[in-house]
């Protein structure tokens, strides 16, 4: 076979972008995937909220980088990927959460978020019809966002291949192969694919992809449902994040797209580990009763389908990026959590920085938070 700079394992959230970046800078890339075509992996099961307000460098740093391109690709490009400027709001009814939201406060200014903590009058204004009661204030971050998945990872698919980047699909990477501690490439459908490196972008299925090289990788999957509603009049933009646990779940979060559909998601609590994507008939009644509860003027909106899909989570919330040292050549970009989406773009540039050795100050910040070999001890805020 013939050989390459790069081989990336799976062209989802995070491989699609990557590839884009790397072929953009004259990088020989082959990206494999199992699956018929990109973003069949969980891309297709996110809801689609872009935002930069996280609670550590890192990814603030990540999601600014990857806002900018949402943000500014149909201005560059021509295409429309329904990219939706509508802020995060993140509204506070108890002082738990107002401290959490506080807290995080100096560390999302110091990175450059442009977000405050504001009053209830505010909160109402950018959430017409929000229940009142007991509302205290809550952070909104106007620069934060809104994309469709589908469009925009079939967009950065069509750049990718325009940049010079090869695609091959329905090929399941069977082992990564090594020779002395040291990426040859990949063993797929009987055949060798030969580079001196591999982006381990497998997304939920990293561990078992590591696996066959040696390699253990602590990314594991939960799951989690979504639903879509029919299309109304817009009648608010932002992405609305309650954080006050409930009977089963913790968080939920719902924004309206472009379309006018009402999108949401919960997290159900406890986790629900493993790969079962069926949906479940808990879901619906749990999630729109807080919705409701939330926002009563939602309560007449129909549902048009749901659906579950898999988190690639990692121990304390945050991504997996790095250099492996074990195998020279095996790069992780892995463990996006809850936020592959809003984060690929800006990964696909660092993993391509870190391949031409052209790495930044900040992209140093980054990788010390994403190291695979830190201790995975502490726990993300805004997981
Ligand atoms: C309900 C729900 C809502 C979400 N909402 C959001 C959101 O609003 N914003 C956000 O940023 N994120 C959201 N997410 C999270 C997001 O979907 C994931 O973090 C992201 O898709 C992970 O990207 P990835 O590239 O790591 O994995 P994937 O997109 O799954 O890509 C991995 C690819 O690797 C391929 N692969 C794996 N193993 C092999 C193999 N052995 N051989 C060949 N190919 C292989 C798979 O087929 C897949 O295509 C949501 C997730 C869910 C479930």
């Amino acid at each position: 076979m013939s050989s390459y700079d790069v081989i990336i394992i799976g062209a989802g959230s995070v491989g699609v972008p990557t590839a884009m970046a790397l072929a953009e800078k004259g990088v020989r890339t082959l990206v494999l995937d199992q699956n018929a075509s990109p973003g069949q992996g969980e891309n297709k099961h996110a809801i689609g909220g872009i935002r930069a307000t996280h609670s550590s460098p890192g990814k603030i740093l990540v999601a600014l980088r990857s806002l900018e391109i949402f943000s500014s690709w149909e201005e560059n490009t021509g295409e429309d990927i329904e990219w939706l400027r509508g802020g995060y709001l993140f509204p506070v009814y108890r002082k738990e959460e107002e401290d959490i939201l506080k807290g995080i406060l100096p560390i999302q200014k110091k990175y450059g978020l442009n977000i405050d903590y504001v009053g209830p009058e505010k909160i109402k204004k950018v959430l017409p019809g929000i229940s009142e009661e007991g509302l205290r204030g809550g952070t909104f971050s106007p620069e934060d966002g809104s994309a469709s998945p589908l469009l925009a990872i079939n967009a950065f698919y069509r750049k990718a291949v325009s940049n010079g980047a090869e695609f091959r699909f329905g090929v399941h990477v069977e082992a990564i192969s090594c020779k002395k501690g040291k990426v040859k490439g990949v063993m797929a459908g009987g055949d060798v694919y030969k580079a001196p490196v591999v982006v381990d972008a497998a997304g939920p299925f990293s561990a078992p992809v590591c696996n066959t090289a040696g390699v253990k990788i602590p990314v594991y999957s939960d799951s989690h449902e979504a639903a879509i509603t029919e299309p109304v009049e817009s009648f608010f933009a932002c992405m609305v994040v309650d954080l006050r646990p409930g009977p089963g779940s913790k968080n939920f979060y719902f924004y309206q797209n472009k379309r006018g559909q009402v999108v949401f998601c919960i997290t159900p609590d406890p986790p629900i580990i493993g790969t079962d994507k069926r949906e479940t008939s808990v879901f619906l009644p749990q999630v729109s009763a807080r919705m409701v509860s939330l926002l009563p003027r939602l309560k007449n909106l129909r549902v048009r389908r749901m659906w579950r899909g898999l988190y690639p989570m990692t121990p304390d919330g945050s991504p997996i990026v790095g250099w492996n040292r074990e195998v020279d050549g095996l790069l992780h970009a892995t463990g996006m959590c809850g936020q592959g989406f809003m984060l690929g773009p800006g990964v696909g540039e660092l993993v391509m920085r870190m391949v031409v050795g052209e790495t930044t100050e900040n992209d140093n910040v980054i990788l010390e938070e994403f190291s695979p070999y830190r201790e995975f001890a502490g726990q993300e805020a805004l997981k």
